[in-house]
């Protein structure tokens, strides 16, 4: 079981009142909060190591590349991949552009495909509209079960001549859904169609070997592992190494420079050109060694268990509609979106923030999907590991006075 009070000592920051309220803090699927260890590390390094990596021979300038390289290698374990498979950007979105750019533009014909779903955080659908838009292609959108996953069975009449990319999200920042992707692989992959998948939501829930599920690209951030800002990962099979296009052209991704041309390191190195963000990408190796330690598993199970509650809790509260109520094992991810009748989300969410509590409201970068379930926004409450039961059941509680405030008035 997770020692959720002794998690809760790494977290200063959680044990502080806001609005004469103890904070609960549901916000987590916009960014999580971060540990001491994380914020340590990222200070050690400043006191004690930095200077540029790969260029300098001094000791510093070696410290700080070996610890970058280590922190390489430790997100490779972690995904069960290949270190050299390990590509260091600035977060989700900047890895995606990437992959937009560098991978999927140079294969683009006009005339062909890209698929997405109505579930993608824009992140995930503003580069492939705008690559559609500079090659010709056509943006399609999956068909959708349902429960909001892909319809395996109507993906079938897809023209495969045309379709050559699906760039899909692992779990919804909306729904919490998770997306079959071992299956959509297995038809991709027989028809040479890429899949590369947003994996923002579901990497700091779920034990993941990126290996096997065997897609050709996956994205996640550090900030929504307990990480810094300003770090993410594009995990990109070796077998695209070659065709993949650097992005990012200057110092640190060349091997050569000569007057009018250049040559260029491996990868990952040459996509990775200018300074990249070498204390964040350290003190992300920490957030992981954060997740192994207390177990993705045990992680997971906690809150699966808080997510069953809030669920079951929100039904019981009139007036609730919950926006998605698939199985657990599709949706265990500590997301829940819901609206309360007659209160607008905005309106709510400034209701449960003067009682301590932190959930967002809005359209969540998703307008698609809102438009798909007919709202203009929702409220989303999002746990993490050091969520506890207590801080669920005065949640639930929060939302039946917030219902009864609007209905009667202060
Ligand atoms: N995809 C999903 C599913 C997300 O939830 C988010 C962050 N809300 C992103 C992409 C974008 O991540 P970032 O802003 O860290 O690039």
């Amino acid at each position: 079981m997770l020692n959720v009070e002794q998690i809760r000592q790494d977290f200063p920051i959680l044990d502080q009142e806001v609005q004469g309220e103890p904070l609960i803090y549901f916000d987590n699927a916009a960014t999580t909060q971060k540990p001491n260890q994380v914020v340590q590390q990222l200070v050690d390094y400043y006191q004690k190591d930095n200077a540029n990596i790969h260029r300098g021979v001094h000791t510093l300038a070696q410290r700080a590349t070996e610890q970058y390289e280590a922190s390489r290698q430790i997100l490779a374990d972690f995904i069960g991949v290949q270190s050299n498979e390990i590509i260091f950007t600035s977060g989700t979105t900047a890895g995606i552009n990437f992959l937009a750019r560098s991978l999927v533009q140079p294969r683009l014909q006009p005339g062909d495909q890209i698929m997405v779903t109505r579930l993608e955080h824009h992140s995930n659908l503003v580069p492939w509209q705008e690559l559609a838009r500079r090659s010709q292609a056509e943006l399609v959108f999956a068909p959708m079960t349902a429960t909001y996953q892909v319809d395996l069975a109507a993906l079938q009449v897809m023209d495969t001549n045309k379709l050559k990319v699906i760039a899909i999200q692992h779990v919804s920042n909306v729904l919490g859904i998770q997306q079959p992707l071992e299956a959509i692989v297995a038809w991709a992959h027989q028809h040479d169609i890429l899949v590369l998948v947003d994996g923002a939501q579901a990497i700091a829930h779920q034990t993941l070997s990126v290996k096997e599920l065997d897609v050709d690209a996956y994205c996640f951030s550090g900030h929504k592992m307990y990480g810094p800002t300003g770090i993410g990962v594009c995990y990109l099979a070796e077998r695209w190494h070659e065709d993949a296009q650097p992005f990012n052209f200057g110092g640190e991704m060349i091997h050569q420079v000569f007057d009018t041309y250049s040559n260029y390191k491996e990868a990952p190195w040459k996509f990775e050109g200018g300074t990249p963000p070498i204390a964040q990408a350290i003190a992300l190796a920490e957030s992981v060694k954060y997740l192994q330690n207390h177990g993705l598993m045990v992680i997971r199970q906690h809150e699966e268990a808080l997510t069953r509650v809030l669920i079951q809790g929100l039904q019981q509260v009139e007036g609730v509609t919950l926006m998605a109520e698939g199985p657990l094992d599709q949706m265990g991810h500590g997301i829940v979106s819901y609206n309360i009748d007659g209160v607008h989300p905005h309106d709510a969410a400034t209701a449960y923030d003067l009682e301590g509590i932190a959930i967002r409201a809005g359209h969540h970068c998703a307008q698609p999907l809102m438009r798909l379930l007919q709202v203009p926004a929702t409220l989303r409450a999002s746990l993490a590991m050091y969520n506890t039961m207590a801080e669920v059941e005065s949640f639930i509680e929060t939302t039946r006075k917030v219902k009864e405030y609007f209905q009667y008035g202060a």
